[in-house]
């Protein structure tokens, strides 16, 4: 039985490296009625990365536009160099119809979308221990060395905001992160909160007995 008409609006967070987009690709591929948000930056796109899947690429005008416009849901200049933002209209599409969304946003958007949303479910995506985080970032290969300091060092930062989030999952072994996430959106589907019109239906049954 369906439980909900509105989709959860889940954002998931955590420091580069930590595999919050490995855990996201595989909710998304094992939910029908769960959805990414595609965000727009002015960065360049890293080998391999699709304009419109993992990102919208924008110049720096383009961007301005879509501020000037209102498009955003929010969004943020993230080490102090790039913009990122999240589209509004996909993600209200999207909860209006009634599938989840999930926004891979950093700490200081997630604080934006809480305020904005605050049924909005924050979950941070954390590393076993930040040396684990370190060789993970350095193994993925995708960046300077310089680059990964600076990740690193943004980590620290991200880690003083976790305890505005609703959940904490640690990524030990992928697949125990991605059961525990599911479990979170489980749960937070049952909530009593978001299950208004079901219990309404239920105590207003008698009649149809
Ligand atoms: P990356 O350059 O590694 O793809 O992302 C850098 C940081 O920007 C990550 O922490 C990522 O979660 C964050 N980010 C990506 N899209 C958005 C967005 O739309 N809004 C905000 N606030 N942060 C974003």
């Amino acid at each position: 039985m369906k439980q909900t008409r509105k989709g959860l609006l889940l954002v998931v967070s955590g420091p580069a490296g930590v595999g919050k987009g490995t855990i996201n690709l595989s909710l998304i591929s094992r939910n029908s009625d769960i959805r990414m948000s595609v965000s727009a930056t002015t960065r360049s796109p890293r080998p391999g990365e699709i304009d419109g899947v993992h990102y919208f690429f924008k110049t720096d005008a383009e961007f301005q536009k879509m501020i000037e416009s209102g498009a955003f849901l929010e969004y943020m200049r993230v080490f102090n160099t790039h913009y990122y933002g999240t589209p509004k209209s996909f993600v209200e599409q999207e909860l209006a119809e009634g599938r989840s969304v999930i926004l891979e946003i950093d700490v200081q958007g997630a604080m934006r979308v809480k305020a904005a949303y605050p049924d909005a479910v924050l979950i941070f995506i954390a590393p076993p221990s930040m040396s684990e985080l370190k060789s993970r970032l350095i193994h993925r290969g995708t960046e300077s060395s310089e680059a990964i300091e600076r990740r690193f060092e943004t980590a620290f930062q991200e880690m003083e905001l976790v305890d505005r989030y609703d959940y904490v999952v640690v990524n030990d072994i992928l697949d125990l992160a991605i059961a525990r996430t599911e479990d979170i959106i489980v749960a937070e589907r049952c909530r009593v909160s978001r299950n208004g019109e079901l219990i309404e239906k239920l105590k207003g049954g008698r009649s149809a007995l």
